[in-house]
């Protein structure tokens, strides 16, 4: 039977990947509801083309082109936070978390909090809000999926260790014990080898030019700052609930490996695949099944060869900032994510250099606002207030 699911930010990278699996396999998938942020053309060309039974947009400003575009199909339209919140409670069999930036955690708490299944892209909610969102997901007996392909590999490798598809939060064995660590690899983005004098140099378009993904524009520059892989740590101490000194990271330029599991009998399982995008979320989309949904086979002998090396912190100190806002706890890692956000809309924008990125989340997390991060009101203050003080911060 198909499975019916909800894409929040259907026009973005994750978005358009999951409708191209679903139109790769049209029988196993039924698109109940699209929901982007201020993209009306593009969500009424996807809607017409899936037709789904609901569409949101989060924005009000572009509101009339969509209402003109879907005249007549039937389709509903909701305009506004309730785009966000409404129709991710609509029941589904999976609930796609593909909005960029904070801005995806109501969508998020929504689905949570009806108890439905998230394959969750939108690793911001698990920085700023982890404990929230993982204890929200246990109480409602909700579940969490990862889509990050390193979150996707080390899901895969656990699981294959447990030999079966486990039940329960992140349908995982809840005994951590067997496992020494886990390591996630990265590629070490587009200014892995250039001179650290040329930094204050790099503009918006060479930081967005991935040399391995095809993403958005926010995660492409935290990959080149790699404060995307900070993130992911985050995430991953949330998902797989385990200590920040069990994660290790190595940068693996080819990115075949996504991730590894090391265990204590001295075994090691890895996860292989191309960057593709599409290969992780189809297993999201489809757990605890695969769908074949004809990919390119990983070429190991084009590739030649398999390179790694340590992190340098010198290169990518948002890495170390990540770390250390997981070390520290408390309120740091939501501010770590509210600074960041605002600091690279800002380099994208032109209105700071590549390198002020990890000075404005420094002074940010040298003074957190007051708080907790216990309810989602909470969490959205905290990211508010930060946001005020890293827009001090600008030059
Ligand atoms: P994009 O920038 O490509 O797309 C973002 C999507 O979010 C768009 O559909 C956008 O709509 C929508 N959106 C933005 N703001 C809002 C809002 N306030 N309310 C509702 N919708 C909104 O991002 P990506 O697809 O690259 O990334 C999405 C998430 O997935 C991020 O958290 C990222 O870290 C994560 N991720 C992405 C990967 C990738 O390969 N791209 C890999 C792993 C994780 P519109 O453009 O119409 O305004």
């Amino acid at each position: 039977m198909a499975k019916k699911i909800s894409i929040f930010g259907s026009t973005g990278s994750i978005g358009s990947s999951t409708l191209a699996l679903v139109e790769s396999c049209p029988d196993r998938f039924d698109v109940h509801v699209l929901v982007a942020g201020n993209g009306a053309e593009f969500l009424a060309e996807q809607a017409l083309r899936h037709r789904p039974a609901y569409v949101g947009l989060a924005s009000d400003e572009n509101a009339d082109v969509l209402r003109e575009a879907l005249k007549g199909s039937g389709i509903e339209i909701v305009v506004g936070d309730r785009a966000c919140t409404a129709l991710a409670r609509e029941p589904v069999d999976v609930v796609v978390a593909g909005i960029v930036g904070l801005a995806g955690l109501p969508s998020v708490m929504a689905a949570l909090e009806t108890g439905q299944t998230v394959a969750l892209a939108n690793k911001e909610s698990l920085v700023s809000a982890g404990a929230l969102v993982t204890a929200t997901a246990a109480q409602k007996g909700a579940r969490l999926l990862p889509v990050d392909s390193e979150h996707s590999a080390i899901f895969q490798c656990w699981l294959g260790w447990a030999g079966h598809a486990g039940s329960g939060q992140a349908s995982l064995p809840s005994d951590t014990g067997a496992i020494r660590h886990i390591c996630l690899t990265a590629s070490g983005g587009p200014f892995r080898d250039l001179p650290l004098e040329r930094f204050s140099k790099i503009t918006p378009a060479q930081a967005v030019r991935h040399p391995n993904w095809s993403m958005g524009q926010k995660i492409s520059v935290d990959s080149a700052t790699m404060m995307n892989k900070g993130l992911e740590v985050i995430e991953a101490a949330w998902f797989f609930g385990l200590e920040d000194d069990q994660i290790d990271v190595l940068i693996h330029p080819q990115v075949a490996i996504h991730g590894m599991v090391y265990f204590n009998d001295g075994s090691v399982i890895g996860q292989l695949g191309t960057a593709d995008m599409k290969t992780p979320i189809s297993y999201a989309l489809a757990w605890p099944d695969r769908l074949n949904w004809d990919p390119e086979p990983l070429d190991l002998v084009t590739m030649g060869r398999l390179d790694f090396a340590a992190v340098d912190e010198r290169r990518y100190p948002c890495f170390r900032l990540a770390r250390q806002a997981l070390s520290s706890g408390g309120v740091l890692p939501a501010v770590l994510n509210a600074a960041n956000e605002v600091a690279v809309g800002a380099f994208l924008d032109g209105r700071i250099e590549f390198v002020d990125i990890a000075g404005i989340v420094e002074q940010c997390l040298q003074r957190p606002p007051d708080g907790d991060l216990e309810t989602l009101a909470a969490v959205l203050d905290i990211d508010a207030r930060t946001r005020e003080i890293a827009n001090i911060c600008l030059p």
